[in-house]
Order: structure tokens, then C-alpha cells, then sequence
């Protein structure tokens, strides 16, 4: 916001005051005389439904804000919500419902005349989340009203046990598709919209990973519907991810600007998500060794609970700015241009994650025609997306966590040869082949002694 639109904000709000006062003043004078006519504050023009797999977000559309109350109510289990002095024009019986959790929507008798009551009947007990929303694009004034599914709010965590002998785990890459449902995003000059792009956009990425040995992918938002940041990264927390990867597309006003762009968060952003984080210590202590640590926040006062959280963010962003710089190098050999020929660093939400690696691809300017038609083929998005992956296999190739398929076939370990051992042994349980040993260690022949110490050698 500059000062100007400060200025004339604070003006309005000033304006606004004295006109409620106002309303105030003659309303409570009149009202009990003129009640019936009184105008209505606002019309319910149309209602839309997003359904997201644990919620469903109810979006009203209204000529003009409003106040609102919502009241839960069970037997059967339903949703009340009043709006003072306002109508629907939307048919309630054509509303196309995709929700999980809502039956029917219809108008009830209001407690005072001239109000507006909507109940939304439900399937099943869900808690509802309400705000306003100020017009925005193409939108207008919104009423939102999530609705949680109380079945599904207890969150799965993925046990924290190591997975068994030798059985090796994967990678796992959480890709979040950017905006989605009410948020459409950048939109593209032939009217595509960033929010339907970076989703098929992160299903090939997700496809092309998971095509890989020892790795997983698994997407934060599968349709078309809205996550708040932290629920992207909770998402991305409950699958124990070792990487986060939030996929956007540029939009600017002016269609001349165009190039992918690779970002982290900046050091700034993060030294103010640690001070979030030691508020939020207690009930998410368990976090600070990531996943493969058996380090808890608790474990430690809080002066070195700091210290830690500190480190764990520079360490996280030092591997996020690796990861960045790998996959940066990969798309620039795909993608026609790149905005910049280094990564680049922001404040943004959804990288501030001290326990997990995240990096920020915009995969290229919507705003600009040509980028828009590129991004719009699906040919050059699986060249993308198997660039973003080239880069994130080289970076893990080298620095592969402990206890995956990775660190087991990659990484270059010393080893030394137990009672029992033999080369073949040796060789599977890391997945290299004998001859590989040989070579790496000089070996003559396939015999090896009890404490003998062998190179492991790094695979490609
Ligand atoms: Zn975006």
C-alpha cells in the first residue's frame, strides 16, 4: 500500500465511521416505525462450493459486505447462518453442491423480518470457519465459510520409525501446486488461470519423480481447491517430506517481463519465522529434528532451543539454496530464458519451514504470450517438470539423508568387513555390484577379511 492509498483509506474509514454513525442514529429512530422499509444491505447473488479432501469452502457472493453470524446445530447436524438485512437471489434448489459434507442449502425463517437465514444441512458433524473477503479482480464482496471435517481433522502422522533392515526408504518431494479454488493466481492473456497450470504442472513433476528408484512424490493440493501456506506444509510434514517444492507461474503487468525463476526464502524471513517458532515450541517440539533426527525442541531450555531453531534454519536454507542452484541449472537448459541467472531469495510464507528444505519454482510469466503458450503445452511442461527432477536427483545424489535408497547407492561409505561378510553380501546390502567394489578398493579376487576396510563406491 503507498501513502496515498493510506491516505485515502484512513479518509474512508473516517467517512465510513461517521456514516455508521449516522445509519446508527436514524435507523434505531425509524426502524421500529418504517421496519418494512428498510433497504436490504445486501443481495446473495450466487454460491459456490469447493470441496478440498477435509473441507468444503462455501463461497457467497454479495453486492456489498456484510455482517454475519454462524451458528452450529445438530440432530440432524446443520449450519445457520444469519445476515442482517440482506436477500438471496440465487435459486437454492439449482445449486450445483460438490461437497462431501453439505446436503442442501436452504432459506429459513429469520429471527428478526428482513434478515437473511441460510442453513446449509449437513451429512456429518463439520466445524465451520468463517471470514469476509474484499473484492479482488474479478470478484466482488465474499462471504467464506469453511466447513472441517471432524472425522478427518485428527492428523495421520507417518510413525516416526525407521523403516525395517534392509528395506531402504525413498525421497519423498512434497510439490504444492500454488492458489487453487477461490484463488486463481496470474492470469495469462488467452485467460488461462496459474491456479489449473501449476496443478498439471506438478502432477507430470509428481509423475516423472515417482518414475524414479528411490523416490516418492506426494502433492500437497490434488484438485481445485484452496490451502492455506501452513497447511501446505503441514501436508508436506505428516509424509515426512525431505523436500518441499511449491510450483507457481509469474504474472506481471506488463507482458513484456518473462523467464522461470528459482526461489528460497531469505534470511530476513526466516529470522522472523523463528520467532514464531519458539511460540509455537511447545506443541511443535517434536519438529526440530526433521526427520531423520531424534532430537526434540524439548529436550533442551530455551535459551538453546533458540540457538537450535537457528541453526536448523540456516541449515535448511543452506540446503534449500543447493537444491535451488541444481534445479535453477537444470531449467535453464529447458526453459527459453531464465528471469535471472542466479536463484532468487523472498519472504514468501510457504518457504518458511526450519524443519524441511523448500524451494519456490515459478515455471515461467503467464502475463507473457508466448510464455503462456509454452507453459500451455503439455509437451514443454514434461520437459520442465523433468528438469525440476534432474535437478533435485543431482542434489540428493550427493547429499542423500541416512536410511534411503539414495544414501545407499550414491554415497560413498567405508565399510568394514564383519564376521559373516562376504563380497556378495557386501554388494547388496549396497546395492552395488561386486565388480564395482573390486575396482573401487584394487581387489584381485572376491576374498576379503574380518575388519578389512572397503570403500563403497559412489554409483554413475
Ligand atoms: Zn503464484
Amino acid at each position: 500500500m503507498t501513502a496515498k492509498q493510506e491516505q485515502i483509506f484512513g479518509r474512508n474509514l473516517r467517512s465510513l465511521f461517521f456514516i455508521k454513525a449516522f445509519l446508527f442514529f436514524t435507523l434505531t429512530i425509524f426502524s421500529t416505525l418504517f421496519l418494512s422499509f428498510a433497504a436490504k444491505a445486501a443481495v446473495v447473488k450466487s454460491m459456490r462450493f469447493w470441496q478440498s479432501p477435509e473441507s468444503t469452502r462455501v463461497v457467497l457472493d454479495l453486492s456489498s459486505s456484510v455482517d454475519h453470524k454462524i451458528e452450529i446445530l445438530t440432530n440432524p447436524h446443520r449450519i445457520v447462518i444469519d445476515i442482517p438485512e440482506s436477500s438471496v437471489t440465487v435459486n437454492l434448489d439449482e445449486l450445483e453442491i460438490k461437497s462431501n459434507l453439505i446436503k442442501k442449502v436452504r432459506k429459513s425463517k429469520p429471527l428478526r423480518v428482513g434478515d437473511l437465514r441460510l442453513v446449509l444441512d449437513l451429512n456429518k458433524a463439520a466445524t465451520p470457519k468463517s471470514f469476509s473477503l474484499k473484492p479482488y479482480q474479478d470478484y466482488g464482496d465474499r462471504l467464506v465459510i469453511d466447513l472441517f471435517d471432524q472425522q478427518k481433522e485428527v492428523v495421520k502422522q507417518e510413525p516416526r520409525i525407521a523403516p525395517e533392515k534392509n528395506l531402504k526408504r525413498d525421497i519423498v518431494i512434497a510439490i504444492d501446486a500454488g492458489h487453487g479454488g477461490e484463488d486463481p493466481g496470474a492470469l495469462g492473456p488467452s485467460g488461462t488461470r496459474e491456479k489449473d497450470l501449476v496443478l498439471k504442472l506438478s502432477k507430470q513433476l509428481a509423475d516423472v519423480i515417482n518414475k524414479e528408484k528411490g523416490m516418492k512424490a506426494i502433492l500437497t493440493r490434488k484438485g481445485d481447491y484452496y490451502l492455506r501456506h501452513r497447511k501446505r506444509t503441514d501436508i508436506a510434514r505428516e509424509h515426512r517430506a525431505d523436500l518441499f517444492v511449491s510450483v507457481h507461474a509469474d504474472g506481471f503487468k506488463s507482458p513484456k517481463a518473462r523467464g522461470a525463476s528459482v526461489w528460497i526464502l531469505n534470511l530476513r524471513g526466516a529470522k522472523s519465522e523463528i520467532a514464531r517458532w519458539m511460540k509455537l515450541q511447545e506443541e511443535k517440539s517434536e519438529l526440530l529434528g526433521g526427520v531423520d533426527s531424534k532430537i526434540t525442541l524439548s529436550d533442551y531450555d530455551s535459551s538453546v532451543r533458540s540457538v537450535l531453531l537457528d541453526l536448523q534454519m540456516e541449515n535448511s536454507i543452506a540446503e534449500s539454496s543447493q537444491i535451488a542452484k541444481h534445479v535453477h541449472k537444470k531449467m535453464g537448459k529447458v526453459a527459453p530464458k531464465m528471469h535471472k541467472p542466479h536463484v532468487e531469495e523472498n519472504n514468501l510464507l510457504v518457504l518458511k519451514n526450519p524443519d524441511i528444505p523448500s524451494i519456490l519454482v515459478e515455471s515461467g510469466f503467464i502475463s507473457n504470450p508466448q510464455e503462456e503458450k509454452l507453459l500451455k503445452s503439455k509437451k514443454y511442461r514434461l520437459k520442465l517438470a523433468n528438469a525440476v527432477k534432474d535437478g533435485i536427483k543431482n542434489y540428493f545424489k550427493s547429499n542423500a539423508p541416512d536410511g534411503t535408497y539414495y544414501a545407499a547407492r550414491y554415497r560413498q561409505n567405508i565399510y568394514r568387513v564383519r564376521r559373516g561378510d562376504n563380497l556378495t553380501k557386501v554388494a547388496h546390502r549396497f546395492d552395488v555390484s561386486i565388480q564395482q567394489i573390486k575396482m573401487a578398493n584394487n581387489l584381485k579376487s572376491n576374498r576379503v577379511r574380518i575388519g578389512q576396510k572397503l570403500i563403497i563406491p559412489v554409483a554413475n
